[in-house]
């Protein structure tokens, strides 16, 4: 098994992480490989399919070059300082380049306990794996910064959880794992070189354009609050909840990161909330672009002595590059929003025709991604479409005056774009998925992979969400929401 590892995480001084090799496991079993992920890494499918390939995907082989560690890192869970938390059960096997000579962390997750495992047993629960896979899997195809899944291995133990569950191994690919976290963890203990450290670290891999600047840590300031806006901006725009948003399941690099208990909306209500450890609704759909801000807060702090030597002055332009934080999402927003609803042009009264159709959506409980696909229909207008046009979308309000009368006002805006209607079909096609990844459809796949070994459902599901824009009519039933018996009230993480 070759792997051309280019390890650089494992040179940053020795208390950023911990040496540790993964913890073997009885009987390595392969249930998935994203062989066009492994191509892209510059892995041979053939050889992780090997068994060599699948015992490494185990943890219970270490490849030439390998540098196994666990990482370090602090974090606010829920609004509540957690000094030391890090990998507990996540082994960084290494680095490699990838084909766009991309830097890439190569982690199992539930490879065994760590110095970090605290209680914990180290491991991952079979269900929880495939849930990270498909909808980590879902976003990229959905175009959004996100880890990757590279692979599932069942590792033939069963572990303790709600019951006994089978346990797996998870490969995950991300473009690195340091976290709002990772600063918090050596600016709560004074260690201000650790950093600068790891500042320059983040930097030189992240935010190259930073280096260049005045002031570097301020460019990264700025650059980091920048990305993170825009990508909330786009979970919101498909309507996915992250479900535990502590700053130590932020991404720096600004991916998605760490799905637990997450979940893609199926009715809109702006106060969704699924995670069955969130009973207050900090992590609701509606909150999360201010607890991003938030969280970017306590990175901006943990950068306080690098960007000015005066603490006054240094807090000025942290609080300045946080308040860009909201023009940044809500622009990235707004433009969205329009772009969802067929519109190129910018014109005053956009943004409330959009709330417009929110507000009737949150009214009727309509499901979010179907509204925004089916209008799509809408936009034929009476005569291309037909007198059927529009009756898809309208079919999703139980009353549909208020929506009829939103209609009118959107059809009257879509006018002032050049165009026809068959074209803001496409344009709207393009950026409203057709797919998502339901919670029932997840449920489904977990039971009959948990009840029966049963993994069809898993690959079937992954194929439609493979191309989430594509009608794919022969599988129109995965766009539907859950019948009422099928709806999922709460997800939990399973850790
Ligand atoms: P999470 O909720 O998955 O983001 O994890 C929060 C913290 O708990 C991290 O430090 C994890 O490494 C740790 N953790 C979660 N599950 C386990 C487990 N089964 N064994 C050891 N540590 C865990
Ligand atoms: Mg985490």
């Amino acid at each position: 098994m070759v792997v051309n590892f280019n390890n650089s995480y494992v040179k940053l001084p020795a208390r950023f992480f911990a040496r540790i090799a993964p913890t073997p496991v009885p009987a390595p079993r392969l249930i998935r490989l994203n062989e066009d992920l492994a191509l892209e890494l510059g892995l041979d499918p053939a050889q992780l399919r090997s068994e060599t390939g699948v015992q490494m995907l185990a943890g219970n082989f270490i490849p030439a070059g390998a540098e196994p560690l666990a990482m370090a890192y602090a974090g606010h869970q829920f609004g509540n300082w957690v000094p030391q938390l890090g990998d507990g059960r996540a082994v960084l096997l290494g680095e490699v380049l990838d084909r766009n000579g991309e830097r890439r962390d190569i982690q199992l997750k539930g490879a065994g306990r760590t110095p970090f495992s605290r209680s914990g047993d180290g491991r991952a629960a079979l269900g929880p794996a495939l849930r990270e896979y498909i909808v980590s899997e879902a976003m990229a195809a959905l175009g959004i910064p996100t880890t990757r899944a590279l692979a599932v291995a069942m590792t033939g133990e069963q572990i303790r959880r709600q019951g006994m569950q089978p346990g797996a191994v998870f490969t995950r690919v991300a473009r690195s794992h340091v976290r709002i976290g990772t600063f918090e963890f050596f600016a709560s203990r004074g260690d201000h070189e650790g950093v600068k450290t790891l500042a320059d670290y983040v930097i030189a891999r992240h935010y190259a354009d930073a280096a260049g600047q005045a002031q570097p840590y301020l460019a990264l300031l700025h650059a980091v609050i920048g990305r993170s806006a825009e990508l909330i901006a786009r979970w919101q725009l498909v309507g996915f909840i992250h479900g535990v948003m502590n700053t130590d399941n932020m991404s720096i690099a600004a991916e998605t990161i760490d799905y637990g208990p997450c979940a893609f909306m199926d009715a809109y209500h702006p106060k969704t909330v699924y995670s069955s450890i969130d009973s207050a609704g900090r992590y609701a759909y509606v909150n999360q672009p201010r607890i991003a801000q938030w969280n970017l807060a306590r990175f901006a702090q943990a950068l306080l002595p690098l960007l000015a030597e005066d603490e006054a002055a240094a807090i000025g332009l942290a609080q300045e590059a946080l308040n860009a934080f909201v023009e940044r999402f809500q622009s990235a927003y707004s433009q969205g929003l329009r772009g969802k609803l067929g519109l190129v042009q910018t014109q005053p009264g956009d943004d409330e025709l959009a709330q417009g159709l929110l507000d009737c959506m949150t009214q009727q409980g309509a499901d979010f991604t179907l509204t925004f696909r089916w209008l799509g229909d809408m936009a034929l207008g009476p005569q291309a479409g037909g007198p059927a046009a529009g009756s898809r979308v309208r079919s999703l309000f139980a009353d549909p005056q208020p929506f009829d009368a939103w209609s009118l006002r959107w059809r009257a805006r879509l006018a002032a774009e050049a165009g026809d209607g068959a074209a803001a079909r496409v344009r709207m096609r393009a950026v409203n998925p057709a797919f998502t990844p339901r919670n029932h459809r997840i449920e489904a796949v977990i039971q009959a992979a948990q009840q029966h070994a049963d993994f069809t459902p898993f690959e079937t599901l992954l194929k439609v969400l493979a191309a989430p824009y594509d009608e794919q009519p022969e599988s129109a039933q995965y766009a539907t929401p859950p019948q009422p018996h099928e709806v999922v009230q709460a997800t939990f993480c399973g850790t």
